[in-house]
């Protein structure tokens, strides 16, 4: 691929002769003067910037001075038609310049040195991205330090197992209260693996996944019932569509875990539309287990989306880490599966999942999100109503 190089220089002839020359290896911009050069230099950026000393108005070393604190990375080659050894020197100990070349140029040596210039200028963002990734890995360890301190004062907190026991033990003959404390107990193991998963991956521990034969519309209900009391994702914006129910080999938390995600960043993108919605499908073909999570929100640009895998990448600020996709891909892909996006700026996004089937169970069925209380079950509407109570 051919490079970008901007030559300035004031004299028509010299700037079509530099242009004529080198035009089949570079793609070389033109400038007549300081100011132009300024003006493209503000539209794009260029490797390299060969200017000639000599001009009127701003001369190539004034330019020089200007770019080399306004685009430090640029390569500045200076053309001069007189040699003055003490000049050069101090312009080169001030890093104005990367090179001087004396006029008349061979096309050779300008040729060898504007290849070189490029190489440099590759270098040193090369070493601008190193850079940035060591700040990245220092916070990344940072975090890890926080989450480690996080994950053992959380432990610290679950203590409630005890007293679920405790209702268990003394009204096992109420009904309504054993539900709750089965829905209380299976949040408390969630909270433990999420847990446990933090420290191990502290700890930089491959975490064995227990992986088990699961009912994807079990796995959804469970996490629709989860969001009705957690509350992250008002239970009026979505909706849930169990097309057919594939039983797929997989850890039911981990999976749950991908799925919250998606439902907190699908609500995150529609939170600004008044007409926004979510969907959660399940469905199957022939080898696949296929979970859809859809919303109508933001959507996102062609940027955006090739990003969001990548760990640390947000566009939340600080109310996102920029985890969430990373960690979803690789849980995913643990259980030999794929996760793909589809989206457009204001289109809104579509998170689909595949999941190796390992056998299904036609018969469709269809359950809102948000069942009106006489639509609930009984036993659902029992737990609604002593939640106050509790
Ligand atoms: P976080 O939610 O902490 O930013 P994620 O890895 O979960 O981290 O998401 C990364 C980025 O992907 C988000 O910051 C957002 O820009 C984009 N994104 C994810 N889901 C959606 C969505 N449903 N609609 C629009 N953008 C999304």
């Amino acid at each position: 691929m051919k490079r970008d190089i901007l030559y300035v220089d004031d004299e028509m002839e010299n700037l079509v002769v530099f242009q004529a020359t080198f035009e089949d290896h570079f793609n070389v911009f033109l400038a007549e003067s300081g100011a132009k050069a300024l003006e493209m230099l503000a539209e794009r950026s260029f490797p390299v910037v060969v200017a000639d000393q000599r001009m009127p108005k701003m001369s190539g070393a004034e330019l020089f001075e200007i770019l080399r604190r306004k685009y430090p990375h640029t390569k500045r080659i200076m053309l001069t038609g007189y040699a003055d050894p003490r000049a050069m020197l101090s312009a080169i100990n001030q890093g104005q310049v990367f090179y001087f070349i004396k006029k008349p140029w061979e096309q050779e040596v300008v040729f060898s040195i504007l290849f070189r210039a490029i190489e440099a200028y590759d270098m040193s963002l090369s070493n601008l991205m190193l850079q940035d990734r060591l700040v990245a890995a220092d916070r990344c360890a940072m975090l890890g330090r926080s989450a480690a301190r996080l994950a053992h004062e959380m432990g610290n907190q679950l203590c409630m197992l005890p007293l679920l026991e405790l209702i268990e033990d003394e009204y096992s003959d109420q009904e309504d209260l054993m539900q709750m404390a089965a829905f209380a107990r299976s949040t408390h193991e969630r909270l433990v693996e999420i847990i446990n998963e933090v420290k191990a991956f502290v700890r930089f521990e491959r975490e064995e996944m227990v992986t088990g034969p699961l009912a994807l519309s079990e796995v959804v209900h469970e996490l629709v019932e989860f969001l009705r009391y957690e509350q992250s994702v008002p239970a009026d914006r979505l909706s849930v569509q169990i097309e057919s129910d594939p039983r797929v080999r997989a850890n039911r938390v981990k999976l749950q875990q991908v799925l919250i995600n998606m439902l907190k960043n699908a609500q995150f993108a529609i939170r600004d539309c008044p007409e926004g919605r979510i969907t959660l499908s399940v469905s199957a073909d022939e080898n696949h287990a296929v979970i859809v999570v859809a919303d109508n929100g933001c959507g996102m640009s062609p940027d955006v989306a090739e990003r969001i895998w990548e760990p640390f990448f947000t566009t939340k600020g600080d109310e996102g880490t920029g985890l969430g996709l990373d960690v979803a891909k690789s849980i995913i892909e643990g259980h030999g599966g794929t996760i793909a996006c589809q989206t457009a700026p204001g289109a809104g996004a579509t998170f689909t999942i595949r999941l190796p089937i390992l056998e299904s169970t036609s018969g469709g069925e269809s359950r809102p999100a948000n069942p009106g209380a006489a639509a609930l079950p009984v036993e659902h509407a029992a737990i609604e109503s002593q939640m106050h109570v509790w």
